[in-house]
């Protein structure tokens, strides 16, 4: 009872705060508290006040749902392509037609029908243990080879991350080596899949793991600021790009959309261009340790010391397709 009377009070101010350009509502599950830069430079550039709910993803699009047509919700953000297109299918989005964004966000990084675009990016690749391996698999496919039986950390399979890159095996390989594949991880694991994925490289610095599998950003976080049971071993940590012979790394996307109902959605449409500037660019690499979505914008040194590599060019908005299909295998092969 508590909650919702809460949620009401939230929703109530948000729709009826002001400034003389204007409020964008925005409602974002990105978990990094460095994003207050973000919308501090916008409100600067800008004079439009911004408000914030923050929670889970699923929480807000639910939400979003459940508000409809009196949504105060202009602006949708969240991480990974899963919940992006989960978003678009619960139709609590709108196509957008802005030629800034057209122009810099690549078009394998929006969706079809412009529901969504992504700003940012991490590769999800392979990190292990410089003592132990000495020939680490060079493709996604290859971290399911029998040699590495018993070696491999991942996370659990209700992780949108596993889901989107297995949905990407799916889309690059057919459902038949992607099921293979899956089976294969699963007899390869060191544990049972536990934590997130910060907890998968502590395994390598720890000695339980040998390979982990994780998103970039944690890593070159470690790197730049002390991440407890990493930092102070990193240099025990070697990684590399997957499949750079094949389809290339994997790329996971962080994006946004404009609510369906956005009372404000001039505001919400310059938020996203917003977001695709140079300067906002700068920022997801320097604040977040992330890569740009923009070809050509500059690195952080952290996130350059990653060095150069061929990202998965594959259309993200196909993988999403797919997401049922990854779920079904995750079930169907036991991957906890
Ligand atoms: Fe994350």
């Amino acid at each position: 009872m508590k909650t919702s009377v809460f949620a009401t009070v939230i929703a109530a101010s948000l729709a009826t705060a002001a400034s003389a350009e204007g409020v964008l509502n925005i409602y974002s599950s990105r978990h990094y508290d460095t994003d207050e830069r973000l919308y501090g430079d916008f409100e600067e550039a800008t004079g439009i006040t911004i408000n914030r709910i923050e929670g889970n993803a699923d929480e807000l699009i639910a939400r979003m749902e459940a508000e409809g047509a009196n949504s105060p919700a202009d602006v949708l953000i969240t991480v990974d392509t899963s919940r992006l297109a989960r978003a678009k299918d619960a139709g609590i989005l709108q196509s957008v037609e802005s030629d800034v964004l057209e122009d810099k966000i690549p078009s394998n990084l929006q969706d079809a029908d412009n529901q969504w675009f992504g700003f940012s990016q991490r590769a999800r690749i392979f990190f292990y243990a410089k003592d132990s391996v000495d020939t680490p698999p060079a493709t996604y496919l290859e971290l399911a080879d029998p040699a590495y039986k018993g070696k491999v950390c991942i996370r659990s399979s209700t992780n949108t991350y596993n889901q989107t890159l297995l949905a990407a095996i799916v889309t690059n390989h057919g459902e038949d080596a992607a099921k293979t594949w899956a089976e294969g991880v699963v007899a390869n694991m060191a544990r049972e899949p536990q934590g997130g994925d910060t907890d998968q490289l502590r395994g390598l610095v720890s000695g339980e793991c040998d390979i982990a599998v994780s998103n970039s950003y944690y890593f070159a976080r470690a790197l730049r600021s002390d991440v407890e049971g990493i930092s102070a071993d990193i240099d025990k940590i070697a990684w590399l790009f997957p499949a750079q012979e094949a389809e290339g790394a994997h790329m996971n996307l962080s994006g946004a959309g404009v609510a369906a109902h956005a009372p404000n959605r001039d505001n919400a449409v310059k938020f996203l261009e917003y977001l695709a500037s140079d300067q906002a660019q700068v920022y997801f690499s320097n604040g977040n340790d992330e890569f740009p979505a923009v070809p050509g914008v500059a690195l952080a040194d952290n996130v350059a010391k990653l060095g150069s590599f061929k990202a998965d060019e594959v259309n993200l908005s196909e993988v999403a397709k797919n997401i049922p299909t990854a779920q079904k295998i995750f079930n169907e092969v036991g991957w906890k």
